[in-house]
């Protein structure tokens, strides 16, 4: 294994060693969620552990789904303590020939470890356990508790999980303060600018149903009648919405730390409701060239999303119901009742009484505000390993678990930094969730090297 100087953050070439090792480790266990079979990793971890002489234990929320959670007591009871928290789920791997190498291979290639999982989310597990490790190891007593908990089910919403463990092991999983995934990535301006994530956009997944006459292929009557006619009406109006630029706190923070150029004038129009589409085409015309659509509009819209769609059996036959879902996600401060009433402005009265609405889950959009404590000592933490960094506040317009502590009173952000290396912003996020997913070793040694800096703050 080569690895050069540059890339270890003055850690050991061996201790480097352990943590790529216990990486591709993780990823060869597969844990696609679903079904997750999060417990075959636990249970590695436990056993990894063990050989350390550190406590640990495995917690099922249900059977496969394996959480593990270790505690590092501290001197002082009352001390803030800190949760190093990562999933072990991954999402699947599609398309398999499109990856250069198989996905659970964990193989060590050109400077990364590749594989699904290496970013998201065992890219951050390893780290923190290393780090867990490395503090046992060195016998470091810090002042409050510092917590590793590795859990199921994140990227199915953590039910199985977080919030499994909140509701049900509280005692285990108890802190005041928590670090995961979430923000981290660097932005590409001229100086380092590393995103935080500080709140995250509700989710309120619907399922929506539209009846009409059943009957025989060969005999239609109105095709106005048919539940599948006006679901496709519902789902064009749904398409046509052009959602309302809502400019919150939060957005004008993010856009006032990223110091851009020209500062007062691009802060005025990025903060403008009535300019902000304006802007962006700017943007992408003549600064950034690229498609940033994505990226900006759900950080200042409620999006309602048709994902699935499902009615008919056989060929001769006119179903009387037709269903779809929709993946809508929603700011801070917007509830399902918002949704209801933009859905009865979107389709018409008459059309939104003919629709049935279901709900699938209501998570409400949490939010920890930039003036704790945990969040200085991070921004010390990263201004210490690279002097001039800065930490720019956003809204993930995905949720995470952080959403399930933050609605206990519990402090979390999500900072794991990483570097773009000689990948773009656009192509670096792309690779969670995508083909060929892989890490940097220098991303994975920043990430190690913030997290054992932060220990060492509590
Ligand atoms: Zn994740």
């Amino acid at each position: 294994m080569q690895l050069k100087e540059e890339e270890l953050y003055d850690f050991k070439k061996e201790f480097a060693e352990e943590v790529i090792k216990v990486l591709q480790e993780l990823i060869r266990i597969d844990t696609t969620n679903p079904p997750g079979n999060e417990t075959k990793a636990a249970e590695w971890i436990h056993n990894f552990l063990s050989k350390e002489g550190i406590e640990s234990e495995v917690i099922e929320s249900a059977p496969g789904r394996g959480n593990v959670i270790s505690r590092l007591k501290g001197t002082d009871n009352s001390a803030p303590s800190l949760l190093l928290l990562s999933h072990l789920d991954v999402v699947p791997s599609q398309d398999l020939e499109k990856w250069e190498v198989p996905p659970f291979s964990g193989e060590f290639k050109d400077g990364y470890v590749w594989g699904r999982g290496s970013l998201d989310c065992k890219g951050t597990t390893a780290p923190q356990l290393m780090v867990f490790v490395k503090l046992h190891r060195e016998g470091i007593k810090p002042k409050g508790d510092i917590v590793f908990a590795a859990t199921a089910d994140e990227e199915s919403g953590g039910h199985y999980g977080p919030d499994w463990l909140l509701e049900n092991k509280f005692d285990l999983i108890k802190v005041d303060d928590v670090v995961t995934e979430g923000g981290g990535p660097e932005m590409p301006l001229k100086v380092p600018h590393y995103t935080i994530q500080i709140s995250e956009k509700g989710v309120y997944w619907t399922r929506i149903r539209t009846h009409g006459a059943a009957g025989h292929g060969s005999m239609p009557g109105p095709s106005k009648n048919m539940a599948i006619v006006k679901m496709m009406k519902v789902i064009e109006k749904i398409a046509k919405r052009k959602p309302p630029i809502i400019i919150q706190d939060l957005f004008k923070e993010t856009v006032k730390a990223m110091d851009l150029p020209a500062a007062w004038i691009t802060k005025r129009i990025f903060t403008s409701k009535r300019l902000m589409r304006f802007s962006v085409w700017m943007a992408k015309k003549f600064f950034i060239k690229e498609e940033i659509d994505h990226v900006i509009f759900p950080l200042v819209q409620n999006n309602i999303t048709p994902t699935v769609i499902q009615s008919g059996q056989k060929v001769n036959n006119i179903p009387g119901l037709c269903e779809a879902k929709l993946d809508v996600r929603l700011l801070p401060g917007f509830d399902r009742d918002d949704l209801y009433k933009e859905m009865k402005k979107v389709l018409g009265k008459k059309l939104f009484n003919e629709v049935e609405f279901i709900a699938i889950q209501d998570q409400p959009g949490g939010f920890t505000p930039t003036g704790t404590d945990l969040y200085q000592k991070i921004e010390q933490t990263i201004k210490n390993i690279e002097p001039g960094a800065k930490l720019v506040p956003i809204l993930s317009p995905g949720s995470t678990d952080m959403l399930h502590f933050r609605k206990k009173g519990i402090k979390a952000y999500g900072f794991v930094p990483m570097k773009l290396g000689d990948l773009s912003a656009k192509e670096f996020s792309a690779l969670p969730h995508g083909y060929n997913e892989r890490v940097s070793i220098e991303n994975l040694m920043l990430a190690t090297r913030f997290f054992y800096d932060l220990c060492l703050k509590y």
